[in-house]
């Protein structure tokens, strides 16, 4: 009998491929673990066993495997399922999704050397066989690579040889491989044994009184340990006893304090727990009880509770409830809700029970949660994190809370899979029988649909905790301020003395304007010419403050030129206005507030945005202007007035969710003024204050939103009744691309009739030296999204089997936003 095995690829492969193993290696291996195999001439790749089994492919001869990399699965079967799942609704590969469904450290490649323990003596009598083959052919040389221990004792599994042989201390490894994850190693000391005594320490402290500084530093080592029995790191030691790092090490050497270290994980949390728990009020306790009734359903649920109202500590018992069942909850945020605040009021309930899983951090702290959650430790039994973290190898997930559902960061845009996390939430909950709570303020169109026809469960807040007033909010006409001649710069009147009052108050403002920057675009008022970027199709932005002309898209960046590069007139002036711009104008305003700018641009590094907050949090400044980025989640106590510098530019967007879009963003913001008991004042400045988007923002009016939004939807054949594929079309040459889209489209108007809108350009035709051309497809409610997909793919099989479309991009975007 032969024995094969079916492998996940990390790459954009069709199919799955398959190699032939041994039948040991049939009986060891199983789904989920990882093994080296040849692909291609001479490449080795991380692949993921699928399913073992003896049929042998019957189109190319099966290779044998490199290599078994793990000694247990590290994605289990409900992944699997999982993975399937969004690779054919997301219409990628699942190579794709398991590429980046696991760290970026499980994929390495390269070599871990074998190398002799010098250290130790070894007791040759107690090897076994193949334990014994490897140890002489170390004695001959000093490192061994792990196919050459394959060779020297004939077989591929070596991994239980090696762990023996690791165990006894034989060998050392020199991981340079697969796993590039390296723990981290903490500094400890602690006295040495000499001193344990009573009397030596005495004798110790008389000898060291002549050496002030040693002395202190063993005399604040006993003062730690008195007070605290955990292990003591060097660098508490350092700040606790004034003591350099010289006096430690010379006590070191002395063998006075003796070294240790311990292996911890990055992500600790090192407070205390135990906070208790909040008593809902009466609007809460409603919400929860609904939810439970509706979980009791096996519902998917939607809790719709207005800004402020409290929803995290509803979560909070959900949470509660699902820990004490013994199950993993796992907490969805979009990224940029991700703040300190929230995993530190979470922390504060459940302690060292909570892990976080954050982009920002490194491979090895996302390797650590990995391995946490699936050896199914405390320490990961509730998991906050963004999208990503939907891919943690969970074992028994008993609930998902997926807060801000609405937000469209939950969309991954690139690369494949482009998926929903809120949408591969709800299905990853199925596969475990979770519990699913999509929380949020401002329900998107879809969840909210949902909810209405029953498909959904649902649960409301309609009242602020603590009997705080909703903002009150007051629409700004520009066209009318500029013709009275009231504006300041960017600045009505009306915000204008709505920040002087705020100030004066001793209260914290807010602005908002959704671009980054000095300026959008920059334009000689002789000619006309305005800078372009020379990759894409779009004006460079003008960031005054590095005197530098940007592109948003690739990143390019020239300096700013003092006349015009057409005609030579110093003529050049700026349009449209960006967060750089509001701020500079405040400074001439308001030149005794203190105001900072929250964007991209100040917000890099792994803290760069936690800064901004606490500093805002602890009012070391009065005034903070920055994009969308402040929308979320954050819950600032002082802040009485928001201000919106000028709403119409939410408004103009060519997508039929701009709407949607615009009253999520503005009520959001809105959301953060007069969280305590003065209400909250937010201004908003627009030229057409009349827009039924912004009347429905300023009255708190949800459900007319939705009520037009949806019929809207209906009309054009829009989700949430229908549903949208974009496909874009990506090359370097614009004429084959134009040629190649109509030939695309022309084939899906064959097969799938009207519902097939474009091809188009989009505003930006060309990003990176690549033309880009969008269709659209409708899908309406009564067809069949399976069997549309698989015509589109069918179509694309021809389209690219055509010698000259073959280098044309296509990517789908399902569901795309
Ligand atoms: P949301 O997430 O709905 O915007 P939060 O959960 O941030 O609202 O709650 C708003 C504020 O009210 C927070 O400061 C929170 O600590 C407080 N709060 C909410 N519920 C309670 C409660 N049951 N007891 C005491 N304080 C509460
Ligand atoms: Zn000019
Ligand atoms: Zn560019």
């Amino acid at each position: 009998m032969q024995y094969f095995i079916d492998v996940i690829l990390p790459i954009p492969l069709e199919k799955l491929f398959t190699y032939a193993v041994s039948k040991e290696e049939a009986e060891f291996l199983c789904a989920g673990m990882r093994v080296g195999v040849p692909f291609g001439k001479s490449k080795i790749y991380t692949a993921l066993v699928y399913r073992v089994h003896t049929d042998a492919p019957k189109l190319y001869e099966a290779k044998e495997i490199d290599r078994i990399l793990d000694e247990h699965p590290i994605v289990n079967t409900i992944q699997l399922k999982h993975w399937q799942w969004i690779a054919d609704y997301y219409m990628c590969t699942i190579g794709e999704v398991f590429r980046s469904a696991v760290p970026g450290a499980f994929l390495l490649e390269s070599e871990t050397l074998i190398l002799r323990n010098d250290k130790e003596e070894v007791d040759e009598s107690t090897l076994e066989d193949d334990e014994f083959l490897v140890y002489e052919a170390l004695q001959h040389q000093s490192a061994l690579k792990v196919q050459e221990v394959s060779a020297i004792v004939d077989r591929k599994n070596i991994l239980p040889v090696l762990n023996r042989l690791i165990e006894k201390n034989v060998v050392l490894l020199k991981e340079e491989m697969y796993e590039q994850y390296k723990p981290k190693l903490i500094r400890y000391v602690k006295l040495g044994k000499a001193y344990l005594e009573e009397a030596k320490l005495e004798a110790l402290l008389n000898d060291l009184s002549r050496a002030p500084k040693q002395s202190q530093v063993v005399l604040s080592l006993f003062q730690l340990q008195a007070t605290s029995k955990k292990p003591i790191k060097v660098t508490e030691l350092e700040n606790i006893s004034g003591g350099s790092k010289s006096v430690i090490k010379s006590l070191v050497n002395k063998g006075i304090l003796e070294e240790y270290f311990i292996r911890t994980d990055r992500v600790n949390y090192e407070g205390d727990e135990g906070g208790e728990l909040k008593a809902l009020n009466e609007y809460q306790q409603k919400a929860f009880d609904d939810i439970s009734e509706s979980f009791k359903e096996d519902k998917v649920t939607l809790l719709h509770g207005v800004t402020s109202s409290g929803k995290t500590e509803v979560y909070v018992r959900l949470i509660e409830e699902c820990v004490q069942r013994g199950q993993q909850a796992l907490y969805l945020l979009p990224e940029i809700a991700l703040t300190t605040q929230l995993i530190s009021r979470l922390q504060e309930y459940f302690g060292e029970l909570v892990s976080v899983f954050h982009s920002k951090y490194s491979v090895q702290e996302r390797v650590e949660v990995y391995n946490n959650v699936l050896l199914k430790e405390n320490k990961a039994q509730i998991v906050i994190g963004a999208r990503s973290a939907l891919f943690l190898p969970f074992s028994d997930l008993g609930l998902i809370i997926v807060d801000e559902e609405h937000e469209s960061s939950f969309k991954q845009f690139d690369p494949a899979p482009r998926y929903h996390a809120r949408d591969a939430a709800v299905v990853l909950a199925k596969l475990h029988k979770a519990n699913i709570l999509l929380g949020s303020a401002t329900p998107s169109i879809e969840s909210f649909y949902n909810a209405k026809i029953g498909k959904y469960g649902y649960a409301e807040i309609s009242r602020r905790y603590g009997n705080v007033l909703m903002p009150d909010i007051e629409l700004v006409d520009l066209k009318e301020q500029s013709r009275k001649r009231r504006m300041k710069g960017h600045f009505s009147e009306r915000l204008f003395l709505g920040i002087q009052e705020a100030l004066e108050a001793g209260e914290q403002v807010i602005l908002f304007q959704n671009r980054r920057g000095y300026a959008p675009i920059v334009e000689c008022t002789t000619c006309g010419h305005s800078p372009q970027c020379p990759n894409c199709d779009v004006s460079l932005t003008y960031h005054q403050y590095k005197k530098q002309l940007r592109c948003h898209y690739c990143g390019y960046h020239m300096a700013l030129q003092k006349s015009c590069q057409a005609c030579g007139s110093p003529t050049l002036d700026t349009k449209g206005f960006g967060t750089e711009q509001v701020e500079k104008e405040l400074e001439t305003l308001f030149p005794d507030a203190k105001t900072w700018r929250m964007d991209l641009d100040t917000t890099r590094g792994k803290h760069g945005y936690e800064k901004i907050i606490t500093a805002f949090e602890q009012q070391e400044m009065d005034i903070l202007v920055g994009t969308q980025m402040l929308t979320k989640g954050l819950d600032f106590r002082n802040v009485s007035l928001v201000g919106i510098m000028n709403a119409d530019s939410l408004l103009n967007f060519p997508d039929y969710r701009a709407h949607e879009r615009c009253f999520q963003l503005l009520t959001q913001v809105a959301g953060r003024a007069g969280r305590t008991k003065k209400r909250g004042k937010v201004l908003i400045q627009s030229y057409n204050p009349y827009h039924q988007i912004l009347q429905q923002v300023s009255t708190h009016d949800y459900d007319s939103m939705f009520k037009e939004q949806l019929y809207e939807r209906e009309q054009y054949k829009y989700p949430p009744n229908n549903r949208v594929i974009r496909i874009t079309f990506k090359h370097k040459e614009y004429n084959k691309l134009n040629e190649a889209t109509e030939w695309f489209a022309k084939a899906l108007r064959t097969t799938l009739g009207g519902n097939v809108l474009g091809p188009e350009y989009p505003p930006v035709a060309r990003v990176r030296n690549l033309y880009l051309k969008n269709v659209l497809i409708k899908i309406p409610h009564a067809q069949s999204a399976v069997k549309t997909k698989a015509a589109i793919k069918r179509i694309e099989k021809s389209f690219h089997s055509v010698g000259q479309y073959r280098s044309v991009r296509v990517i789908y975007n399902v569901d795309h936003i």
